[in-house]
């Protein structure tokens, strides 16, 4: 479904990106694994359009996505990405939610439908009144993946969803990507540090170190043999 080719991507003299290739396969949770500064948020950003590579192509269905000035806007709403830093808007949740689907031309009756199930979904129904900005960080990660989610995104890119979560929180994120991927099919490419969340969730792995992925395979598979040293090392650091 998403064929990356041969990625650079740098800034100013900060190579940060450096041949990176990945072929995403629909309907698959597919998560990048790394230390910090890798990149990781870099790639995701390319993936989902935001910032053009310095040299490389993505293929998204078959569309070059940066072969022209603007990637086309019924290619890009078939992408839907849900930041590290959650961005709720200063307005009640229902709206937040709601937000894209207005633009998308769904009408009201349509709207407070999908709204509603995405609230059961999240487990907040009944505070679609509530003001976005009063939620915990938890609440608010769940409002962002379900604005994210009701437009019926085929992929989804989810920067390390859960990096600022307690565990309890972290898992009903967790359970919610599993949902989504599992319910409506939506083709899943999320970062995170967190190995054993990668092993949890995905159904392959691209660990990315020095500017490209150093090995993608199954989560058993990287356990059981990773692809060299310094994948073994930051299986073990994470462990
Ligand atoms: P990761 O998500 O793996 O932690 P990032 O993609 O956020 O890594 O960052 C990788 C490197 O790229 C870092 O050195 C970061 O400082 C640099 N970088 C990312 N975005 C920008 C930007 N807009 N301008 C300059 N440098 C950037
Ligand atoms: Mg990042």
């Amino acid at each position: 479904m998403i064929e990356i080719d041969n990625i650079h991507k740098s800034f100013e003299a900060n190579n940060v990106l450096k041949g990176v290739y990945a072929d995403i396969n629909k309907g698959e949770i597919f998560t990048i694994i790394g230390p910090s500064g890798q990149g990781k948020s870099t790639l995701l950003r390319i993936l989902n359009t935001l910032e053009r590579p310095t040299s490389g192509q993505i293929f998204f269905d078959s569309n070059d996505l940066f072969s022209g000035k603007k990637t086309p806007v019924e290619v890009r709403r078939r992408m839907s990405m849900v930041f590290q830093k959650t961005a709720v808007f200063d307005m009640n949740v229902f709206d937040n939610i709601a937000i894209g689907l207005k633009y998308r031309g769904y009408s009201k009756t349509d709207i407070n439908e999908t709204v509603n199930r995405a609230l059961d979904e999240i487990g907040l129904s009944g505070y679609g009144g509530r003001s976005a900005k009063t939620l915990s960080g938890g609440e608010m990660q769940r409002v962002a993946l379900a604005r994210a989610i009701v437009s019926k995104p085929d992929v989804l890119y989810l920067d390390e969803p859960t990096a600022s979560l307690d565990p309890v929180n972290t898992e009903k994120i967790e359970d919610l990507i599993l949902h989504y991927n599992k319910e409506y099919g939506t083709t899943i490419v999320m970062s995170t540090h967190d190995m054993l969340q990668g092993q949890r969730l995905s159904d392959r792995i691209g660990v990315m170190m020095d500017g490209r992925f150093l090995q993608i395979a199954a989560p058993d598979e990287i356990f059981s043999r990773p692809g060299n040293e310094n994948v073994a090392r930051f299986i073990g650091i994470n462990n």
